[in-house]
Order: structure tokens, then C-alpha cells, then sequence
């Protein structure tokens, strides 16, 4: 697709680091799977991904880490955390 920053360039699919951060919590998402901007870099995270980001960030945030550095993975699944 067209890149909405730069007008110019294309995107192509790639991976991309996302940096999360949430209170005094920080998470570091790395190979985040991503349309990247072949002129200006900029990267475009699908909302499924992006949504599945929060939940993780969310999910290790409750077991009291403060910064976390993660390899997304595509393959495994994210278990619905039980309430109570
Ligand atoms: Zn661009």
C-alpha cells in the first residue's frame, strides 16, 4: 500500500520493534510482523497484531515486571487470562 506519511513510497511486509509502555511498566516487542515504508521507515501494525501487543503488555505488566524485552511470536497462541 501507499504510505501515508511520506506519500512516496511503498510498503512491504516486514518486522519491526514496538516499544509499550504503560505506567511505570515498559515493554520491548521485537519481530513484530509489519508493512514497512521503503523510503521513510515508517512501520504499520495491523490492529489484530497491535490488539494481541496490548494484551501481551497487559498480561506480563499483572505479573509485576517492570520492563520486559519479548520476541513476538506468530505461531503459539495467547491463552485468555481466567478472571479470579
Ligand atoms: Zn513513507
Amino acid at each position: 500500500m501507499k504510505c501515508i506519511m511520506c506519500k512516496r513510497g511503498e510498503t512491504k511486509p516486514g518486522v519491526t520493534s514496538v516499544l509499550l509502555t504503560r505506567d511505570d511498566f515498559t515493554l520491548v516487542m521485537r519481530d513484530v510482523p509489519a508493512e514497512i515504508c521503503e523510503v521513510c521507515g515508517e512501520d504499520y501494525i495491523e490492529g489484530e497484531v497491535a490488539k494481541r501487543l496490548y494484551n501481551m503488555a497487559e498480561e506480563i505488566q499483572h505479573q509485576g515486571t517492570l520492563i520486559d524485552v519479548r520476541r513476538y511470536q506468530t505461531t503459539s497462541e495467547v491463552s485468555c487470562p481466567v478472571e479470579g
